[in-house]
């Protein structure tokens, strides 16, 4: 097949070039100007559309199996999908068994491989209860199997995986360093958010709780101890060290002056936790979003690859567990993975926040070389996997919850009006999602998954 006509995002290039594609199977084999098409040659006309690499989104919780009632993988996968997310990489924390052994982790991939249309790969855990067993032999299982990395946390609000301790963290990390894989951590400090949780309630008596109680519990200050803490605790091995979902900048500016890297979400660079009186549940994350004034700092320190990429924290859950009229029950996590690539694409490459290279680099680049995907994955070269969004510059994207393929409907994003529109996603040289064909006069009407279910491949450290 050849890509005609289309402005491609190339590795290393400010500005998109008019070059053709050309795929064979599951790879682009030539990048160049004008390639002809010989007889039989399938071609795609991509004339006015631009071509993105596929985007990866490296923190989704599907929580399968285990909590599907939240997430499974067809949805997540398939959401994924309609946001021209080709590749996700899926925490350990919320299937149940947690993946922090090697049963758990077979029993999970027999499971979701049935059922992907996005190529994925799995993180591993090490949770608190159960250190010993993964220093001794647990998280050397889960590298022979393939993981990317290996979770943990300073706070869990979760019994099936719970938090480690800072005297535990250093081994973790010498482990981690063995086995040449990065140790994934939830960076919010216990005694901090505990004695600040405590402060707040106290000082409503009876009174019901504000969401202004939420986010003061677990401010800038949580997630900058957090990480100065990890920072002092890594001792030389920050660089298998990266910070997840970060949304204050004075912590991402730790983390960029160490050999640590880090992430941020698209919600700590849309919203503020003044936006909580009109979103209320719908806002609800964990870290929350910071104070007015810091998603502005974070596209700074993202624009300079001072935050190396961003990903979705995907979590969904129903309504019920949302609506639960009680600030501090309401679930703590939003569906993402969907209007990550939108967003980002509005916001910071349109909107020149981000540079061409950065968009890309933040979209999936930098993730895929964090997560030993290179080989294949984060760019469109010759010998990489044809991963590829199509894109109409001159239409738009408004986010309706209703729309979306995940379980979760409910989005902090609804109502947002962004600049492009994906018209497909394809993945490995097939097309796994389709935008409808717009009729003039009438509504659009969303688009559908082409793939599927189980075209989407698992894919180990090291993938090629
Ligand atoms: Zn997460």
């Amino acid at each position: 097949m050849i890509v005609k006509n289309g402005l491609v995002a190339l590795p290393g290039e400010a500005r998109l070039r008019r070059v053709d594609l050309r795929v064979r199977g599951e790879h682009f084999i030539e990048v160049a100007q004008n390639i002809e098409a010989a007889a039989g040659d399938e071609v795609l006309d991509a004339s006015g559309l631009m071509v993105f690499p596929g985007a990866i989104d490296p923190h989704v919780h599907f929580d399968e199996p285990g909590f599907t009632q939240r997430e499974d993988f067809l949805h997540g996968t398939s959401e994924a999908a309609r946001g021209g997310v080709t590749t996700v990489v899926d925490m350990p924390c919320t299937s149940l068994p947690p993946v922090t052994t090697a049963a758990a982790f077979d029993n999970k991939l027999s499971i979701v491989s049935k059922s992907a249309v996005v190529d994925f790969a799995f993180f591993g855990g090490v949770s608190g209860h159960a250190v010993k067993e993964s220093l001794e032999g647990g998280m050397a299982d889960l590298a022979a199997r393939g993981v990317v990395g290996w979770k943990c946390y300073f706070i869990s609000g979760m019994d099936s995986f719970t938090r480690v301790s800072h005297d535990d963290f250093p081994r973790i990390l010498r482990e981690a360093e063995r086995l040449r894989r990065p140790v994934l951590l939830h960076a919010e400090d216990l005694d901090y958010v505990t004695a600040a949780t405590g402060r707040v309630k106290a000082r409503r008596g009876g009174k019901p709780a504000e969401w202004s109680d939420y986010a003061e519990s677990r401010d800038e200050a949580a997630e900058t101890v957090a990480v100065a803490s990890a920072l002092a605790l890594a001792s030389g091995r920050e660089g298998f060290l990266h910070i997840v979902h970060v949304g204050t900048a004075a912590a991402a500016a730790l983390v960029a002056a160490s050999d640590a890297s880090c992430e941020t979400c698209s919600h700590y660079l849309a919203f503020s936790r003044e936006d909580f009186p009109r979103l209320g549940a719908a806002l609800k994350t964990a870290p929350v979003v910071k104070g007015r004034g810091e998603g502005e700092r974070l596209w700074a320190l993202l624009s300079r690859g001072d935050i190396d990429f961003v990903a979705s924290d995907h979590a969904p859950s129903q309504a019920a567990e949302k609506d639960t009229g009680d600030i501090w029950t309401a679930y703590g996590g939003i569906p993402g993975t969907g209007t990550l690539f939108p967003y980002l694409l509005s916001e910071g490459f349109f909107a020149g926040r981000l540079s061409l290279s950065r968009f890309t680099e933040a979209t999936g680049g930098c993730a895929a070389k964090r997560y030993g995907l290179a080989a294949r994955k984060g760019s469109i070269e010759p010998g990489k996997d044809a991963d590829f969004v199509l894109v109409d510059p001159a239409g738009t994207t408004t986010i309706r919850g209703e729309e979306l393929l995940s379980k979760g409907h409910l989005t902090p994003f609804e109502g947002m009006r962004l600049k492009g529109r994906i018209s497909a996603t394809w993945l490995r040289g097939q097309v796994v999602w389709k935008a409808a064909v717009e009729t003039p006069g009438l509504a659009p009407s969303g688009g559908r998954i082409v793939a599927r279910p189980g075209y989407g491949k698992f894919l180990t450290w090291g993938y090629r």
